[in-house]
């Protein structure tokens, strides 16, 4: 039987644990139910944290990935669920070793993992206190438990992980002493139950809850069955999100019907208003691009009230890959309204643009600081024409001066004053 535990883990490593901990007692029952199951090692992924019981990586010859205290849950259910996506049928078994500290950082982690039913298998080492840290008390530590940052006993009610999760719609979930012989077949039942399965293992911590209050196993068994945690198993059917018939997120294909006229980058600034369109309007124009070869990158701003002030874009067409998105000299400027205007302001005193529309609100005088090279400016009163869309006219006043979309195919180089 060792031998055949080895293939998971490597037994002597968990001398290193203290004398009388309880984690190697579930980290072999674990390798146990792996070697029963006959799972390729190769097809595990164990997913740890913070913690004595995420120590166990190094010890596991399974894959495995030490994560962020508590945050194991949130990352294992990722894995989990790409590769159940990439791999169906046949996805590797995830399982995570948390303790009631990590359970306790990472609450939200888990109870989102049970509601969305993530494919994972938690075991979850409860010891009632944070162990690797020096003893301190955790959301789950027993009331009246001497701790380290509870000399005088805690006072605080425990949560119980059980409870909580089976509220949040686990498939299954487990309370077993790790002495218990039903360990491996409880951990084979979690890795194939087929949702989100949790195994509370209520262990003892020999270096700080069993020195400060004079625990035995024994001991912890009538503490556990005074707070009514006694040891169960629990089963609920669960929607399968792949039951539940999701829109998928389609990419759609934009056909390609022309060549880039230009042959470095072009690229415009837009400031508008919320309620001119000018997010929409900029989508649109960067679809035409792609559809004439080019790449390109768009950029937004907007503020946090969404429905009111400025609305910003910036879009970079080129021939080749856009490596830095950003503009400090834009080829042509739009702007469509005063809150436009006022935040793109700034950018706009050294400008060597050769294409620029101003809205009439924008004052002469404000607008002089665009004229110092000489640049082509249009005026447009975008208020009172309400039936043009105002950034799509702007680009079709581009357009009239510049080649950047000819729709015939051939190598058109741009001839109207764009530097190359
Ligand atoms: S500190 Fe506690 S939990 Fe950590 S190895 Fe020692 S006994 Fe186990």
């Amino acid at each position: 039987m060792k031998r055949e535990l080895e293939r998971y883990l490597n037994i002597s490593d968990l001398k290193k644990y203290c004398p009388g901990c309880s984690h190697p007692l579930v980290a072999r029952a674990v390798a146990e139910a792996l070697a029963q199951m006959g799972q390729p090692s190769e097809q595990v992924i164990l997913v740890t944290d913070i913690g004595c019981c995420g120590l166990a990586d190094h010890y596991f010859r399974t894959h495995t990935v030490h994560t962020l205290h508590g945050r194991s849950t949130a990352v294992a259910s990722g894995i989990a669920w790409a590769q159940k996506k990439r791999f169906p049928g046949k996805a590797p078994k995830v399982l995570v070793f948390i303790g009631d500290g990590g359970a306790t950082i990472g609450i939200s982690h888990l109870i989102e993992a049970a509601r969305t039913s993530a494919p994972i298998c938690v075991i979850l080492h409860n010891n009632f206190l944070y162990g690797m840290t020096g003893g301190q008390s955790s959301s789950s530590t027993p009331l009246g438990w001497v701790t380290r940052s509870t000399p005088a006993g805690n006072s605080y009610p425990p949560i119980s992980f059980f409870n909580l999760l089976r509220e949040s719609g686990a498939t299954y979930l487990a309370r077993i002493f790790p002495t218990d012989r039903r360990l491996p077949d409880v951990i084979q039942k979690a890795l194939n139950c087929g949702g989100f399965a949790c195994i509370e293992v209520p262990e003892l911590c020999t270096a700080y809850a069993v020195k400060w209050n004079r625990l035995t196993m024994k001991k912890l068994e009538e503490e556990m069955k005074k707070m009514g945690w006694e040891p169960q198993e629990f089963f609920q059917e669960r929607h399968s999100p792949a039951k539940i018939s999701q829109k998928e997120i389609r990419l759609e294909e934009i056909e390609i019907i022309g060549q880039p006229a230009v042959s470095r980058a072009f690229c415009i600034l837009i400031g508008g208003s919320a309620g001119q369109g000018v997010q929409w309007a900029s989508r649109q124009i960067a679809e035409s691009a792609i559809q004439h070869g080019y790449r390109v990158s768009l950029k937004s701003e907007i503020p946090i009230t969404v429905g009111t002030g400025y609305s910003i874009t910036e879009l970079i067409f080129s021939p080749r890959d856009i490596l830095y998105t950003g503009i400090s000299q834009p080829d042509a400027v739009f702007i469509t309204s005063l809150p436009g205007w006022n935040r793109l302001r700034p950018r706009l005193s050294n400008l060597h643009s050769s294409h620029i529309v101003v809205d009439m609100s924008i004052s002469e005088e404000e607008i002089e600081v665009l004229r110092r090279n000489d640049n082509f400016i249009q005026r447009e009163d975008f208020q009172k024409c309400r039936k043009i869309h105002p950034v799509l006219h702007a680009f079709q006043t581009l357009l009239s001066s510049h080649r950047l979309f000819p729709s015939a195919s051939g190598n058109v180089e741009q001839e109207n004053g764009i530097r190359n």
